[in-house]
């Protein structure tokens, strides 16, 4: 039984993380200041006697007492609107709140995984990402806070893992969705399928010709915990190469909701990568990782977990 601390554990793929770790019989700690996250992500563990929640924002000194096996650093507002609404806060959570979380896992002998992003990559000049990608991001534009946030937390973990020994491992996320996220969350998926349900007009932004590559929570949670286990310091990209348009995912998500909605097309936010997929060759090799569940099925289970929370 392993003791693992999650900062950012009530939010959607930290609450995730934690039903992982507690269904493998380990003890979790969440941590989250719940600027983004809730507590009804994690409402349903709140009596385990493996699980505790503790209200504490990582931007400042954190106090664990006892040991801790694992370090997963998931805290962060995630969704472009909200580095719009928070932007000191995403860049302080990348880089004290990744200071503050690495410095524990030194002092506890944690091993300590860093949740980093696609995001890094920016608005990229190669296609699809491989790691080796350095990456094309405006450090001044509104998504600077958080790109360069995650980069120097990418930076900062390299750091603690060469002059500190600290054993570090860095996942960059692509675009994942699944059940537990906003109904107002901002992003494509949530947006497009509270809109749909709604029979509201769909908001595709710009042209809708610009493209993500979609994964399903329970396939990106499984890469997660095999880099965990693994011995790979270097970045590994985790992700479904499913690449789509977004005016294509907002006409499937209204034909699967079987909506009245009709598109409409809004202003498309400045730096707005127009092309997204990532190359998970490595995490193939790596980890023996490739994701299992399809769009259409993955789409249909968070509809329905939407459709459940909006009372449809
Ligand atoms: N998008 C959209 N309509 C929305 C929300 C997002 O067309 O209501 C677009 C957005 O401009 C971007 C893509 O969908 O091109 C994915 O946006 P999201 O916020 O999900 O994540 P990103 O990958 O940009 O961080």
């Amino acid at each position: 039984m392993a003791r693992v601390l999650i900062t950012g554990g009530a939010g959607f793929l930290g609450s995730h993380l934690c039903d992982r770790f507690i269904a493998e019989g380990n003890e979790v700690i969440c941590m989250d200041n719940l600027i983004t996250g809730s507590t009804d992500n994690i409402a349903h563990l709140l009596g385990n006697p493996n699980f505790k929640f503790i209200h504490h924002d990582v931007t400042n000194y954190i106090y664990i007492s006892g040991d801790l096996d694992y370090i997963l650093h998931f805290a962060s507002p995630a969704s472009p609107i909200d580095y719009l609404k928070l932007p000191i806060q995403t860049l302080k959570v990348g880089s004290l709140g990744t200071h503050n979380t690495l410095g524990l896992a030194k002092a506890k002998n944690a091993r300590f995984l860093l949740a980093s992003t696609s995001e890094t990559y920016g608005d990229p000049a190669i296609h699809p990402q491989p790691e080796s990608y350095w990456g094309n991001v405006n450090p001044v534009g509104f998504r600077g806070v958080y790109d360069e946030a995650k980069r120097f937390a990418e930076a900062m973990t390299m750091a603690y893992h060469r002059y500190h020994n600290v054993e570090t491992r860095i996942v960059r996320i692509f675009n994942t969705y699944g059940p537990r996220m906003r109904l107002v969350d901002g992003r494509a998926i949530p947006n497009f399928i509270t809109q749909a349900l709604r029979n509201e007009p769909v908001t595709v932004y710009g042209n809708g010709q610009q493209t993500r590559s979609v994964c399903y929570v329970d396939d990106l949670v499984e890469g997660l915990y095999r880099l965990l286990l693994s011995n790979e310091v270097e970045p590994v990209n985790i992700g479904n190469p499913d690449e789509l348009t977004m005016y294509d995912l907002a006409k499937e998500i209204i034909e699967l909701t079987n909506s009245k909605s009709e598109i409409i097309h809004e202003e498309l936010p400045s730096d707005d990568p127009k092309v997204r997929q990532p190359d998970i060759t490595k995490a193939k090799n790596l980890l023996n990782w490739e994701p299992k569940i399809n769009r259409l099925e993955g789409l249909k289970t968070t509809i329905e977990d939407f459709r459940k929370r909006l009372q449809y």
